[in-house]
């Protein structure tokens, strides 16, 4: 399916935005804290052809069958429904949340395709509302730069599509730069890129996605909010963000053990993200190994968030030479990363694939990524 067997004509221009993997800086992002995200070669694109009238119509390559149609007078999530919530919140959140005047504005046909897996923890869902949000801004000249695109997308999927997330996959998505990491305080909005440099050093960053769904995602995600909550107001803080590691030892003596260890692994996380920063502009990317192995322990026995699938991956990677490796995402299932070395990247997935075997899991799908440039018009 092409946007001309849709509509019959040819698409005026074309955007794309890319998915994210979390390098480090896991369940973070709702502590005011840290996170280390970079857009990979795996996007979504968006065909548009412009309108004389004020009517919007998507379609996805996803379910070429349904053309879903909204006027922008309609603009509304009550009127939004399954995956074209992604495109037409866009619209409603430029509105609603950036304050765009829309009133003289005309519609769009939109079309979209995208080689980013859905569901595996990628993005898919930042990958499509970037590249309309860019899309948009700049077809209706509204002037926004790309951090209130960032807002306009989660704004967009936290009331339209109704997911309670942050803002991490748009800023990636957004502001991602080929071989780079974006570095995003979560409490302030700052960001500053950073070189990643695995080219010049011969190392890939191997997705390793275990396909255990995340059946319990969202009742852990849920728990594992209030337990950071909780932590906080028992500490006194606004947020975990405000606990540095020297005062672990006190907090370990106000909190009850599971409370202290969820808190523990944010605030040690928190600073497993400054120090991997550091580490990437001092001393480069084979330096940044065992900060990805401390993450992904944090996360298995402090945060308790990961699955024997995931534990699996990252020990064989580790053990067959990888440099460092962590599950990644919300955790309960998704996927693994293993930063390796180019020359022993198939011998590592090939170790995986059968210690999978051996373990009677399900295939793992491996597959390399690379840190590429964020939303474009192409
Ligand atoms: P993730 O962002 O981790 O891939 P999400 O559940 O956040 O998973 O987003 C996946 C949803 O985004 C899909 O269920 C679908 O509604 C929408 N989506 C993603 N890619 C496409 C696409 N190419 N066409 C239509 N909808 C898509
Ligand atoms: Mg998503």
């Amino acid at each position: 399916m092409t946007f001309q067997q849709v509509y019959g004509y040819e698409p005026t221009v074309r955007y794309s935005a890319p998915g994210r993997v979390n390098l480090i800086g896991e369940h973070t992002d709702y502590n005011d804290g840290y996170v280390l995200p970079f857009a990979i070669d795996r996007r979504t694109v968006a065909s548009i052809g412009q309108r004389d009238d004020r009517v919007l119509r998507v379609a996805s390559a996803f379910d070429p069958s349904s053309v879903v149609e909204l006027t922008l007078d309609e603009l509304d999530p009550s009127r939004m429904h399954g995956w074209s919530a992604y495109v037409l919140g866009i619209a409603w959140a430029l509105r609603e949340q950036a304050g765009a005047d829309l009133s003289d504005k005309r519609g769009f046909d939109v079309f979209i395709e995208s080689d980013v897996p859905v569901g595996a923890g990628l993005s898919s869902s930042a990958a499509i509302e970037c590249g309309v949000a860019l899309a948009f801004n700049d077809l209706w000249e509204l002037g926004l730069d790309r951090k209130t695109l960032a807002r306009v997308g989660q704004y967009s999927e936290n009331h339209a599509v109704g997911a309670p997330t942050g803002i991490m996959d748009q800023s990636a998505s957004l502001l991602g730069e080929q071989d780079a990491v974006v570095f995003l305080d979560c409490r302030t909005l700052d960001t500053a890129v950073v070189d990643l440099a695995l080219e010049a050093n011969g190392l890939e960053v191997l997705v390793i996605d275990t396909r255990v769904e995340h059946a319990h995602a969202t009742g852990g995600y849920k728990a594992r909010r209030e337990s950071c909550e909780r932590g906080a107001r028992i500490l006194g803080v606004e947020a975990l963000r405000d606990v540095s590691v020297e005062d672990l030892p006190r907090a370990e003596e106000r909190l009850d053990d599971e409370t202290f260890r969820r808190v523990r692994h944010i605030v040690t996380e928190d600073q497993r993200v400054l120090d991997t920063v550091r580490t990437l502009r001092e001393d480069g990317p084979r330096a940044i190994g065992s900060l990805l192995v401390a993450s992904h322990e944090s996360m298995r026995d402090d945060f308790e968030i990961s699955v024997p699938e995931l534990d699996l991956a990252v020990a064989t990677a580790v053990e067959h030479g990888a440099v460092g490796a962590r599950m990644t995402g919300g955790g309960f299932g998704g996927a693994a990363i293993a930063l390796v070395d180019r020359e022993a990247r198939g011998a590592i997935a090939d170790a995986v694939t059968s210690a999978f075997a051996a373990a009677g899991y399900r295939e793992p799908t491996v597959f390399t990524v690379h840190a590429a440039q964020g939303a474009r018009r192409d």
